[in-house]
């Protein structure tokens, strides 16, 4: 890579990442990214020193077309006119998943779905931590796996998260073991069609041969039939599996060739919802893919506690009991959310718009959820859409959501930030408006 002239582009924790790796690797280095150097991280001041050109506040399409190679953070769009001109011009332009890929040297783990991938990637490297396995974690996640390669740490394997966005351009990302957890529409502002955005998931597996292992959601129509040539474990809450994972009498239980090899009871685990019994099915499948003794893997799976701003519990005040959802940024997260109350709902929602159907979230509405609050720029679209279903008020941020909440809200029942949409209309990210919504209801203005 020495002296090749790579540019980096977008310039958030991935892309500095990827930057620093080939600085120390002797590349000539260009980073470019729309934003001004001020709504950037200071550590591209630390690249400057290091010798990479800075180009920000957008980017030059000539610096594009004359590049040896274009690595590409997950968030930018691949139809940007720049990439356009250089594709075109046959520079190569690949993502940080696969430029990382081609160096990492120990077995991958990999993770995808629409949802639930943080909780099951996080989940198999506390399992493999407790088996005494050297692990890193990361990829989507907030790790990134260049890192992994940077830092030249020893590992005995790695477990990443994977987007769409993401496995848009893997070749030769080949993890040895591969979970698909669930496919429902998402980010359909980015893709052509849900056909497109399936197919993006679906290279996860593009690599895998018959010794490798992919683990497959039997209950999702548009994951069991995923092709593949690798193993297939497959995983089902509903009914029972021969090779794989199924739940019955509240277990799971764990079965070889129609044998039992292992049964965790669900009430020893405390994560809540029907699809977190899911992300356990497919951690404890990729564990036991890996060789981990499952005693072990019951028992870290047991002890999990979950991730912040996944249904997580945010308080209590009068006998109304807050939870804080605000990862559920798609309408198939907020179906799963609300499947996972017994009692009636106060549901918050409402944010940027990604092109979502929200009709889709009217059967999961109606019945359940007693009021719903809606903010952010989606607020009339998804009023609009949930017509008829649900008594709807219309309010302008997240204080007066929860004031309203708290009023309206009677003993026994919940408050459920869930918000259906990306958070980046009145918040910098998706944990500042988890953190916003925790604050309220904490600081008793509900
Ligand atoms: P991801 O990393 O795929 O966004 P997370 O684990 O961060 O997944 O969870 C995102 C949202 O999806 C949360 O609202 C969570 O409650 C919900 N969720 C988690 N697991 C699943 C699942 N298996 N199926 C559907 N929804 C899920």
């Amino acid at each position: 890579m020495i002296g090749r002239r790579v540019v980096v582009v977008g310039l958030a924790r991935t892309g500095l990442a990827v930057a620093e790796f080939l600085l120390n690797h002797g590349a000539e280095v260009v980073c470019t990214d729309v934003l001004p150097a001020e709504k950037l991280d200071n550590q591209i001041e630390e690249l400057a020193k290091k010798g990479a050109i800075l180009e920000l506040g957008g980017h030059r399409n000539e610096t594009f077309t004359k590049a040896d190679l274009i690595v590409v953070s997950p968030g930018v769009p691949p139809a940007i006119t720049p990439l356009q001109k250089a594709m075109v011009k046959g520079v190569p332009v690949i993502g940080e998943l696969e430029y990382a890929a081609r160096y990492v040297t120990v077995p991958l783990i990999a993770v995808t779905g629409t949802n639930g991938k943080s909780t099951t990637t996080t989940l198999i490297g506390e399992i493999l931590k407790a088996a005494g396995r050297k692990t890193f974690v990361g990829g989507n996640l907030g790790n990134p796996l260049i890192n992994l390669v940077n830092s030249e740490e020893a590992v005995d394997l790695a477990v990443v998260e994977v987007s769409s966005f993401q496995l848009e351009s893997v070749e030769s990302f080949h993890p040895q073991i591969a979970i698909h957890l669930n496919l429902t529409p998402d980010h359909l502002d980015r893709y052509d069609d849900f056909n497109a955005y399936a197919e993006a998931k679906a290279r996860i597996f593009s690599r895998q041969g018959p010794d490798d292992t992919a683990v497959l959601n039997t209950d999702d129509g548009n994951v069991a039939e995923i092709k593949t040539q690798a193993r297939r474990l497959m995983f089902s809450r509903k009914k029972k599996i021969e090779d794989g994972a199924f739940i019955e009498d509240g277990k799971v239980f764990l079965a070889q060739q129609g044998r039992t090899i292992g049964v965790l009871a669900l009430e020893e685990t405390r994560l809540k919802g029907s699809h977190n019994q899911e992300n356990i099915m497919a951690a404890l499948l990729a564990a036991w893919a890996a060789g981990i003794d499952m005693e072990t893997a019951f028992k870290a799976a047991a002890d999990f506690k979950g991730l912040p701003h996944r249904i997580e519990f945010a308080g209590e005040y009068k006998h109304v009991r807050y939870y804080n959802d605000s990862k559920a940024t798609n309408v198939g997260a907020v179906i799963k959310s609300l499947e996972s109350f017994e009692e009636p709902v106060i549901l918050i929602a409402g944010g940027r718009d990604k092109d979502g159907d929200f009709n889709l979230l009217r059967p999961a509405v109606e019945g359940k959820v007693k009021l719903l609050i809606l903010m952010g720029e989606a607020r009339e679209k998804m009023a609009k859409a949930l017509e008829g279903a649900v008594e709807t008020v219309l309010v302008k941020n997240m204080a007066e959501a929860v004031a309203l909440a708290g009023r309206k809200a009677g003993p026994g029942e919940a408050v459920l930030l869930a918000p259906a949409c990306a958070s980046f209309d009145m918040f910098k990210d998706y944990t500042h408006r988890g953190r916003v919504f925790t604050q309220l209801v904490q600081s008793g203005s509900e």
